[in-house]
């Protein structure tokens, strides 16, 4: 989708600060950083979110989670983070294309915000 921000990155057409990128994912440090280490994993498919996740998605989803728990080690975040998925603008989603965020390197607390 051309006009979709996370489409235009995952393509090369907008830079962000990539950790990592294969064929179906692209994964770039957060531009507003909500903590020490704060990256988003994103499938290259266009899925406006969590609840329009498809069957045939699962894979993609899985994936997403065993990559983003590997780049968490590899860039100094150890096991200790918080993953978020927002679904929705009440919910806090401001970019509709799916994207897990991976959030370390201090003490999270319960409940969010
Ligand atoms: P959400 O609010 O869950 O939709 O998350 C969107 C995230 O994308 C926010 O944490 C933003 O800071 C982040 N973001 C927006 N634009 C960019 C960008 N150009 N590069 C990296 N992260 C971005
Ligand atoms: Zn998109």
């Amino acid at each position: 989708m051309s006009d979709c921000l996370f489409c235009n990155i995952a393509a090369g057409d907008i830079p962000a600060e990539k950790l990592y990128e294969d064929d179906e994912l692209v994964a770039f440090w957060d531009i507003a950083p909500q903590a020490p280490k704060h990256f988003l994993v994103v499938p290259k498919k266009h899925i406006t979110g969590p609840a329009a996740v498809a069957e045939e998605d699962e894979r993609l989803l899985g994936k997403i989670m065993r990559v983003g728990a590997r780049l968490a080690a590899e860039n100094g975040i150890g096991d200790n983070f918080r993953v978020v998925f927002n679904n929705g603008p009440i919910a806090g989603q401001t970019v509709f294309h799916i994207h897990m965020h991976i959030l370390g390197g201090r003490p999270m607390t319960w409940p969010p915000g």
